[in-house]
């Protein structure tokens, strides 16, 4: 059993204030290798991770993000059953090590590219197992202007600092209006 008020960031207590410093530190701990499969078809998986990959770079956390998200794998809450996207990967340390008892918490607009900003409607969090995976069953995000379509993340090993990135998708013409669109951040 994990304690998560001892070794996780203190997701009732922690301001926003305080996870924006805790995130500007030193550079991130982890390679993070998203990987995605709608509901119809695989796609095929990003690069796995090797002694020369970089670690995930950071993103910008942005506007939207609310502490004490639930923790669940399903974010739909119901909705979108005919539109679902799984989104997952696996936290590893810079040798390639699954990361067990990480926390991994994503955040994201809904189709029409608007954030639930009274509840919890497509926000969660997990604790990785053994192997380090997580995945999360979502929706495709909408763009909202200037933004591309993104699912935002953060990620902390116990005790660890908190790496905040985000998730970009591929073939999406919307990477062109946005300043944040980092190509490094593309989920294969
Ligand atoms: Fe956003």
């Amino acid at each position: 059993m994990i304690d998560k008020t001892q070794t996780h960031y203190r997701r009732s207590t922690m301001s926003r204030r305080t996870l924006l410093v805790a995130s500007s530190g030193a550079a991130g701990l982890w390679a993070l290798t998203p990987r995605l499969a709608g509901a119809q078809s695989l796609l095929s998986t990003t690069p796995s991770c090797t002694d020369t990959t970089e670690p995930t770079p950071r993103a910008t956390q942005g506007p939207y993000f609310s502490p004490d998200s639930p923790e669940r794998s399903n974010i739909r809450e119901g909705r979108y059953d005919d539109q679902e996207l799984m989104v997952g990967g696996y936290i590893l340390d810079q040798s390639c090590r699954p990361i067990p008892g990480a926390l991994i918490e994503i955040w994201q607009a809904d189709p029409d590219g608007n954030y639930d900003t009274a509840g919890n409607h497509l926000r969660g969090h997990q604790i990785t197992a053994a192997d380090g995976r997580w995945i999360f069953s979502t929706v495709m995000p909408g763009p909202y202007r200037p933004r591309a379509r993104h699912i935002h993340l953060k990620v902390q090993r116990r005790n660890g600092e908190v790496l905040t990135t985000q998730m970009f998708f591929p073939g999406d013409p919307t990477h062109a209006q946005d300043r944040q669109f980092d190509p490094r951040l593309v989920a294969a």
